[in-house]
């Protein structure tokens, strides 16, 4: 999760090629540009644009517009789109894929819109959100990299559910949130990053114990290892390294946050220390 500067490119024109390509287009033309003039204005927000009203056989010639057109052209700059460390939209350490904010079913008409289309993971394009594209009640809905500057903060977290030997670890929004961005922020999380966030997570917990005392090795005896300041050294390297708001870095946020889970991680620590 980290917000990013769409690639420049001329939709409009793009409007108009196509419909002079298919003279039967003409007269959606109007419609169809000004739609891209209501999602730029709006930000994309699935609560304030609505799908235009197209003849099927139209609203289906527009999805398949983005099938013919995915290798090359915008469509694949966006997909090779140079940012480093996490995926724009989930916060997984994997990138390569594009996704449609709102999707193409719903929406034909933005199907190879640049400002809809937006660089992310194969994690992104899973089963995990379905069908998804918006929240049960405003203003829940997902984070739009190239309209919203929220996740320039830190929004990602963990919750960890005790007894910690089998703990459970699902996302939550990072403290310090509140109002809209609080009800984005946790719709987002707790839709998008399900059973592999949790799986990814997990394994960190469970080798983190092992990971502190290798760390310590020579720094301090086995009982004064101080778990508390490696913790947020990873904390700090992993907002440096993979972003803010990666799964690594929410994870580390999310076990600096619980006393609980840093005093069993000192005692596990010092016990695989020795
Ligand atoms: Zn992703």
């Amino acid at each position: 999760m980290r917000p990013l500067t769409p690639l420049a490119y001329d939709d409009l024109t793009a409007v108009d090629d196509v419909c002079l390509k298919r003279p039967s287009w003409v007269v959606h033309q109007g419609v169809w540009s000004n739609a891209l003039d209501v999602y730029r204005a709006s930000g994309g927000d699935p609560w304030k644009v609505k799908p235009v009203p197209l003849p099927d056989d139209v609203r289906e010639a527009m999805r398949e517009l983005y099938g013919s057109r995915r290798k090359g052209g915008h469509i694949k700059r966006i997909r090779n789109y140079p940012f480093a460390g996490s995926c724009p939209v989930c916060g997984s350490h994997s990138t390569g894929s594009v996704d449609h904010y709102l999707p193409k079913d719903e929406y034909p008409e933005f199907s190879i819109y640049s400002l809809n289309l937006v660089p992310a993971c194969a994690h992104c394009n899973s089963d995990e959100k379905g069908t998804v594209f918006v929240g049960p009640l405003a203003p829940a809905r997902f984070i739009h990299p190239y309209f919203d500057s929220i996740s320039a903060k830190p929004i990602l977290s963990v919750e960890i559910t005790s007894p910690y030997d089998a703990a459970r670890i699902r996302a939550v929004p990072a403290s310090g949130l509140s109002g809209n961005e609080l009800e984005i922020v946790r719709f987002h999380v707790g839709t998008l990053l399900g059973g592999a966030f949790e799986k990814f997570v997990g394994n960190l917990w469970v080798r983190l114990p092992a990971a502190l005392a290798a760390q310590s090795k020579g720094m301090a005896a086995a009982g004064q290892i101080d778990v508390l300041g490696l913790i947020k050294g990873n904390l700090a390297y992993a907002e440096g390294t993979t972003g803010l708001n990666s799964w690594t870095t929410g994870f580390y946020r999310g076990v600096l946050a619980d006393a609980g889970a840093v005093a069993y991680l000192a005692a596990k620590t010092a016990e695989a220390g020795k």
